[in-house]
């Protein structure tokens, strides 16, 4: 058995196929029962494209599942159209490989006892077989980003001897399934830049591992938002705007004297932008990313929604945010990440000082970014898909399914004789002289049956690496926190009213999430 998708667009192309995808997968889960063995669905209208990536999602498991576990994070992933994500490392206990003892569980240090109670020893065995152990099955596919520094306390750089054999390329031999499924291909601090005492030798780890240095480019001793007339207004003390290009002009020298490629995440202000421009003009090799809400959002909307708002680096002043339309519009960005930062609303509730920074995304990124970027004449769905799939999967070390490929390769040729428009002409005519009063648009998958090319996936060769999302870029939809697969609601956006939607993803050839 298996479920087809007549007349959908390939989202570069413009071609419409039909899609055959044989089955579900072992995780699969919907919101809506329209995808079973043998359903035929009309998908006029809709778009197939690679699944997208997210280089930049914290999903607190071990150490703080009451804000998301891996579960409800990758479920979340998979609702948002996301087919891969790369974790961050600050989880409890950071994401260092150092070993995590029964002495660390008993005397609770936080996380220690779940890792152990799994029968692991360290954090990086405990995400590689969480399924196993857990008796689960995630909905995304994820690899894993390991600390710059020692517990990611910044004081001296974490030991490759603890991580070295979970990347790809060392050890491969004595490599289990799960940690070629899920490896290490990326180090980062996330959350505070990477101290300048140690970068050095964290750059020689990059080297030695062969792997990228992903920089939270962002350093600030004291201040809880942006520092200008809403900082003043709310009486917050505020962070300045260079706090960003200090790090993101640091890392350009580091990465003109190593060679090694540097990630920045988030970017947020003109000036560093800018910076990024010019070093990308000389071929440097760096790259960088921003978030949905530097593009949506400026510190006005502190005064909105508070410290929903609040996040590091700060929402920034409004020429900021065009200045970030503008980057991600003549291609200085490379890519858009949502920086996933689930709390709790108990921890937002505590007031700009001491609540917690940052926002979940992963749910309502593509709607925010289309109702800004395409819906705001910026650019193209065909780009803004680009920059939430291709561009992140090759940032991570992969290759997007390439959709258009697979049809010219596989797909089987549309009946011979049949002119598309004709046959549907004629198949019109004759379903409103059968039907008497009903619609024209009844049964447009029927009409269309026979005049497509059809894309049968369990035909095509590596089958198991084809990753898709199903998307509406024209849906119009209203963000429902209370309806997302997270566990947290702490996101500005609900009740926005955005456009695009992914309505499914399609993970190994099979179904793994449908709001069809
Ligand atoms: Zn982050």
């Amino acid at each position: 058995m298996s479920i087809t998708l007549r007349n959908i667009k390939v989202w570069n192309t413009g071609e419409i196929i039909d899609l055959k995808v044989p089955g579900l997968a072992d995780a699969y889960f919907a919101d809506t029962d329209t995808v079973h063995d043998g359903a035929d669905i009309d998908a006029t209208g809709l778009t197939v494209a690679p699944g997208f990536a997210d280089p930049h999602v914290h999903f607190r498991d071990p150490g703080q599942t009451y804000k998301e576990s891996m579960v409800s994070g990758c479920r979340a992933s998979a609702s948002g159209g996301y087919t891969n994500v790369l974790i961050m490392p600050n989880t409890l206990p950071a994401l260092d490989g150092q070993t995590v003892t029964d002495a660390d569980a008993q005397a609770d240090k936080p996380g220690a006892r779940e890792v152990r109670d799994a029968g692991f020893g360290n954090v990086i065995d405990f995400l590689q077989n969480y399924d196993a152990a857990h008796g689960v099955k995630l909905p995304v596919r994820y690899d894993l980003c390991v600390c710059a520094s020692k517990d990611r306390a910044g004081k001296e750089a974490s030991d490759t001897a603890d991580w070295l054999k979970y990347v790809p390329g060392f050890d491969d031999e004595a490599k289990t399934p799960a940690m070629n499924e899920h490896p290490v291909t990326a180090i980062s601090d996330d959350g505070a830049a990477v101290p300048e005492p140690i970068l050095d030798e964290v750059l020689a780890n990059a080297k030695a591992s062969d792997l990228y240095l992903i920089e939270h480019c962002e350093h600030h001793d004291t201040g809880a938002v942006n520092e200008g007339p809403v900082s003043h207004k709310l009486g917050v003390p505020g962070i300045p705007e260079d706090t960003e290009l200090k790090i993101v002009a640091r890392d350009i020298e580091a990465a003109r004297r190593t060679g090694i490629h540097v990630h920045f995440q988030h970017v947020s202000t003109a000036i560093s932008f800018e910076a990024i421009r010019k070093a990308k003009a000389e071929g440097l090799p760096i790259t960088c990313e921003t978030a949905p809400h530097y593009l949506a959002l400026s510190d006005e909307a502190l005064l909105e929604y508070g410290t929903l708002a609040k996040m590091n680096p700060p929402l920034r002043s409004e020429a900021d945010r065009k200045a970030t339309i503008a980057a991600i519009a003549d291609g200085t960005v490379d890519l858009l990440a949502t920086d996933h930062a689930p709390h709790t609303m108990d921890e937002k509730a505590l007031g700009f000082l001491e609540a917690p920074n940052g926002i979940i995304g992963l749910e309502c990124a593509y709607g925010v970014c289309h109702k800004v970027l395409v819906d705001g004449g910026h650019i193209s769905d065909e780009r803004l898909i680009e920059l939430m799939s291709v561009a992140p999967e090759a940032l991570m070390g992969h290759e997007a399914t390439d959709i258009a490929a697979l049809v010219e390769d596989w797909a089987e040729p549309a009946p011979t004789g049949n002119d598309p428009d004709a046959v549907i002409a004629e198949e019109t005519e004759k379903t409103t002289d059968a039907a008497a009063g009903e619609s024209l648009e009844a049964d447009r998958a029927g009409k269309r049956e026979g005049v497509n090319r059809l894309l049968d996936l369990s035909r095509v060769d590596d089958a198991a690496h084809v990753d898709l999302a199903i998307l509406n870029t024209d849906e119009e939809w209203t963000v429902d926190p209370e309806s997302f697969h997270s566990a947290a609601r702490n996101t500005p956006f609900g009740g926005w009213k955005v456009t695009g939607r992914p309505l499914a993803t399609i993970i190994g050839s099979q179904f793994m999430f449908s709001r069809l």
